[in-house]
């Protein structure tokens, strides 16, 4: 089969394409003939080497397609079936292996494509929007990145449990689709100060939480934007990873919560993997969560996909086609 591969860590030009062996499923492990690849920053982290894994090694963890082998003991799928996971070994090729428990079927209706764009950043989502702190109508929340993969589909999410919604975002093109997801008002990061701009729209109170993607550019500021014991959930960090904190500081600006979450724990248990994959999905099947598929790519070209995702080029999700 055909996979990308990675022999040593750098810029996008080591994502090759290569010839290599079909893989094989383990006990407990399905394997699937790959429609869809999900694109992701943390897969930026692995290529550059900032987080670890042994090399060389084939990218990727999203994706959707159809069982091709199950492994002995696999009960919760089978051949031919459609699935999506977010948890795959190596999702950057034809054929990926993934526990058989870590996928989830995909719903009469829905294509693999949307089944691939929904799972990582609708997931993510989801659980920031509905367990992270369950936002309630009369919440405001901050939402870094608005009009990136997770943050276009934060927006929509915090909307639909109430909360009123600041963004922010780089460009105006990038205001408007932030805005057309349903941010109230939007701030234009890279131009204005946003702690000024978040004091004025709040009137002086701060938000309930703020939603760090970006890291090193925003979340000293973030802190500043939150009203007395508001939470930070720093989940990523497109700009840079953030320096070491003394917890005075949370003390000093307002008995403030910082976490920093990660999907794996949000989707531990099998059941809660199936309930929030299940709503992520549903509710892109009946319209009421919209994703923006910025484009697809043929797999050979996962360098440009990584170089767009960095270069801040993209708004929504970035798939590739096996
Ligand atoms: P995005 O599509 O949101 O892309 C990143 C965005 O961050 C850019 O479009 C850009 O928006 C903004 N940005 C600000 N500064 C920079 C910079 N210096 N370089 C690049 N981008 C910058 O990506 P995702 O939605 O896929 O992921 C967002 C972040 O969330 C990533 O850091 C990712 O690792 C993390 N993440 C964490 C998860 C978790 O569970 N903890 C799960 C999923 C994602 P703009 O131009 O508007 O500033």
């Amino acid at each position: 089969m055909h996979a990308i591969r990675v022999h040593e860590h750098g810029g996008p030009e080591v994502l090759t394409l290569e010839t290599v062996d079909d893989p094989s499923p383990g006990p407990g492990e399905a394997v699937v003939r790959m429609e869809s690849i999900g694109v992701n920053f943390i897969d930026c982290y692995f290529r550059k080497g900032q987080y670890k894994t042994a090399l060389p090694f084939t990218p990727g963890s999203e994706g959707a397609g159809t069982v091709a082998a199950v492994g002995d003991g696999v009960v919760d799928v089978a051949v031919g079936d459609r699935v999506a996971s977010q948890n795959f070994v190596g999702a950057y090729a034809e054929l990926a292996r993934a526990r058989a428990d870590r996928l989830v079927p995909l719903p009469d209706g829905l294509s693999a494509r949307d089944g691939a764009a929904a799972m990582l950043q609708g997931m993510t989502a989801h659980y920031l929007a509905a367990s992270t702190h369950t936002l309630q109508a009369g919440d405001c929340c901050l939402v870094h990145a608005a009009a990136g993969g997770v943050g276009l589909l934060l927006c929509q999410i915090a909307r639909r449990h109430g909360a009123f919604v600041i963004g922010t975002v780089s460009t105006d093109e990038k205001a408007a689709l932030a805005r057309e997801a349903g941010a109230n008002e939007t701030i234009l990061y890279t131009r204005q100060d946003f702690v000024a701009e978040v004091k004025r729209i709040t009137g002086g109170a701060g938000v309930q939480v703020v939603y760090d993607s970006v890291g090193a550019t925003t979340f000293l500021k973030g802190l500043d934007c939150l009203a007395p014991r508001g939470l930070m959930a720093l989940f990523g960090q497109s700009s840079g990873p953030v320096s070491p904190l003394d917890p005075q500081l949370l003390n000093q600006k307002g008995s403030l919560f910082l976490t920093r979450p990660t999907l794996a724990h949000y989707v531990a248990t099998p059941a809660d993997l199936r309930w929030r994959a299940g709503e992520v999905l549903g509710w892109v099947r009946d319209g009421s969560l919209r994703l923006r598929i910025d484009r697809d790519l043929p797999l050979a070209n996962a360098a440009d996909a990584h170089r767009a995702l960095e270069a801040r080029e993209t708004t929504g999700k970035v798939l590739l086609h096996a």
